[in-house]
């Protein structure tokens, strides 16, 4: 029984799934007679209150397609240090559309309207980049599934609104942030521009994002699409299954939820580990005492037993729950870690 644990993009279609992708009705996506693409990209800008959604190949391609959509060439986006959009697309904020990051020194990747509001480049002072954009990521990745509170986003929007900037949510899994009771989706269709959700990790599809945002932002977003390679023809059989995700999905991710937090927990009890960060959705990231385990001696042990899990580098370890996470599964690797000295 393998056990994978190193992210929640590794979960497979299930059955119910590949049912409902195999008998999808599809059409040619790129003029837009895909009904079964159509029906996910309304039912996704309706869940929102958003006025458009568009469908896209992959997360990355979405927060892209957000940054060219807010941007020209020469300006700057602020994001946190640990945002997906600086550290895990591939520097495509400079490739795709020629801009910089402004990087905020924020804690579990979450920033303050007040750490936002320093990093704003005056917009007479002609010799910085013009400062277009703010992107946050809610939950955020590398800052462990934390979840943003609502107030302090309220606040980045009214300093957004004044200073004539856009504001880009990378909700790869704002499900995850959805279903810990944190924010809703109504509010982040108030709040936000542009959104971008994924239904390839905690929803378990194999592929596809979606961006939201305006009608007319979303026009030009197909335009956008299409020059990164994005337009997809039959892809109703992609759509479909995101439409049984939302469908079934989402109300089981409160158990990804509880079964990171007990690992969490029984770690937290074990003299090798010097640190657990607060679990709050499905991401645990914790620190050993290496004078007592070494990463490579912790992540072998565990690999003898058939369970993986990563190291993100900094010392920093990484566990995922998620949908072919099972019960049986998880009591395995609670009696492994418990096992341990
Ligand atoms: C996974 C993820 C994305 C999208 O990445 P892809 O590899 O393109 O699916 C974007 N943002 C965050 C925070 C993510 O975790």
């Amino acid at each position: 029984m393998k056990i994978n644990l190193i992210s929640d993009t590794v979960a497979h279609p299930s059955p119910g799934m590949l049912k409902a992708m195999m008998s999808a009705e599809v059409g040619d996506d790129v003029f837009k007679e895909d009904p079964t693409v159509n029906a996910l990209e309304q039912k996704v800008a309706r869940m929102f209150g958003m006025e458009a959604a568009l469908f896209f190949p992959s997360g990355t391609m979405t927060n892209q397609t957000a940054i060219k959509l807010h941007t020209q060439p020469g300006d700057q986006l602020i994001c946190d240090k640990y945002a997906h959009v600086y550290n895990y697309e591939g520097g495509g904020a400079s490739f795709n559309s020629g801009v910089s990051c402004k990087l905020v020194d924020g804690n579990r990747g979450m920033m303050t309207v007040s750490q936002v509001e320093e990093a704003i480049n005056p917009p007479d002072f002609y010799h910085s980049p013009r400062t277009a954009l703010v992107c946050i990521e809610n939950t955020t990745n590398k800052g462990g599934g934390a979840c943003w509170d609502v107030e302090e986003l309220e606040k980045i929007k009214s300093l957004c609104t004044s200073n004539g900037l856009a504001y880009h949510l990378d909700g790869a899994r704002i499900w995850n942030a959805m279903a810990a009771g944190t924010i809703d989706p109504k509010t982040c269709g108030e709040l936000f521009d542009t959104i971008s959700v994924c239904l390839s990790k905690g929803l378990g599809c194999p592929v596809g994002s979606l961006l939201l945002g305006s009608e007319p932002l979303m026009e030009e977003a197909i335009r956008i699409r299409k020059i990164l390679g994005g337009g997809m023809r039959q892809s109703g059989y992609l759509a479909a299954a995101g439409i049984y995700a939302l469908e079934n999905n989402l109300e089981r991710l409160g158990d990804d939820h509880y079964r990171a937090r007990e690992l969490g927990e029984l770690l937290a009890t074990k003299s090798f580990v010097s640190y657990v960060a607060p679990v709050e959705t499905n991401i645990l990231i914790f620190e050993l005492n290496e004078d007592l385990m070494s990463i490579d001696t912790f992540i072998q042990q565990l690999k003898d037993e058939d369970i993986h899990i990563i190291g993100m580098g900094g010392g920093k370890l990484r566990m995922v729950t998620h949908l072919d996470y099972t019960d049986t599964m998880h009591d395995k690797v609670l009696s492994v870690l418990s096992s341990m000295p």
